[in-house]
């Protein structure tokens, strides 16, 4: 049996192959959880999280499906339950953007960015809420981000997809407190990712600029708040959006 405050408890983080995700499993895994990574397409960086679980002793597996499709997130979270009969925590963390002007967003676009953003969380917590309901136990947390609550140029159909994640948790949180699942979200600010490594520099410090902490936050920084909030600890705690952005917006 695991040690730890996650023990004995099965958490699925979408989206776990690559950037925060990857962090969210190792963390979990590290805190005692048998961790269910999902990925869609990055099989060989997925197979990676999953060694480093293993050799930490942790407890993890794959379980690639697409978040956008209802029948393989059906499949998938009925694998889940089938096999270990109960799921405790769901971290909605995959997501995509697609950035550019409006004006010339294409709409396929706009569709592929609800499909894997919103439609995406709709079907997991769907699939997860059916069995944390008869369990009547359940942690949910959802990814935001900064952008859905400043608003960022060319990313207007990302950040109405996260904001519209901030509505989502608000009133999932209502629809299930009564049977005891919290269902929360974590908005990250600038994280140092690939994407913020390439900048140049004059575009790095501008942004530093503008955060009062002054650097970039790192995937750990936004994985110790899905810990806090999928503590059985944080019971308490339901319908909140934490922001993880060094001050950024506040
Ligand atoms: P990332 O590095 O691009 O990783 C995205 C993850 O989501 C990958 O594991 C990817 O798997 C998976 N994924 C994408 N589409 C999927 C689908 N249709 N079905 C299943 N899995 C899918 O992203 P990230 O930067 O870590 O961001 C993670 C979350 O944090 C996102 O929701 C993002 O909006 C949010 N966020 C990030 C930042 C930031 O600075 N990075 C800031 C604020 C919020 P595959 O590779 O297999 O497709």
């Amino acid at each position: 049996m695991a040690a730890g405050a996650l023990a004995d408890r099965v958490a699925l983080v979408t989206g776990g192959s690559r950037g925060i995700g990857r962090e969210i499993v190792l963390r979990l895994a590290g805190l005692g959880a048998s961790v269910i990574i999902n990925y869609r397409e990055s099989a060989e960086a997925a197979r990676e999280v999953l060694e480093q679980v293993l050799a930490a002793n942790g407890s993890a597996e794959l379980l690639p499906f697409d978040v956008a499709s209802q029948d393989q997130v059906d499949d998938a979270f009925k694998q889940v339950v089938d096999q270990h009969e109960k799921i405790d925590i769901l971290v909605n963390n995959a997501g995509i953007t697609i950035d550019g002007l409006l004006m010339r967003q294409p709409a396929p676009d706009w569709d592929r960015i609800i499909d894997v953003n919103l439609r995406g969380i709709f079907h997991c917590t769907k699939a997860a809420s059916r069995r944390m309901v008869r369990q009547r136990y359940g942690r949910i947390v959802n990814l935001t981000s900064v952008t859905g609550q400043m608003g960022n140029a060319g990313q207007a159909v990302y950040a109405a997809t996260k904001a519209g994640i901030v509505g989502f948790t608000k009133s999932m949180a209502r629809e299930l407190a009564p049977r005891g699942i919290t269902v929360n979200a974590v908005a990250p600010g600038f994280i140092e990712t690939e994407m913020t490594a390439a900048l140049d520099e004059d575009t790095r410090s501008k942004y530093l600029d503008a955060i009062p902490l002054g650097r970039f936050g790192s995937g750990d920084d936004v994985a110790r708040t899905v810990a806090f909030l999928v503590d059985p600890g944080a019971g308490y705690i339901t319908g909140q959006t934490i922001a993880v952005n060094g001050g950024l917006y506040m």
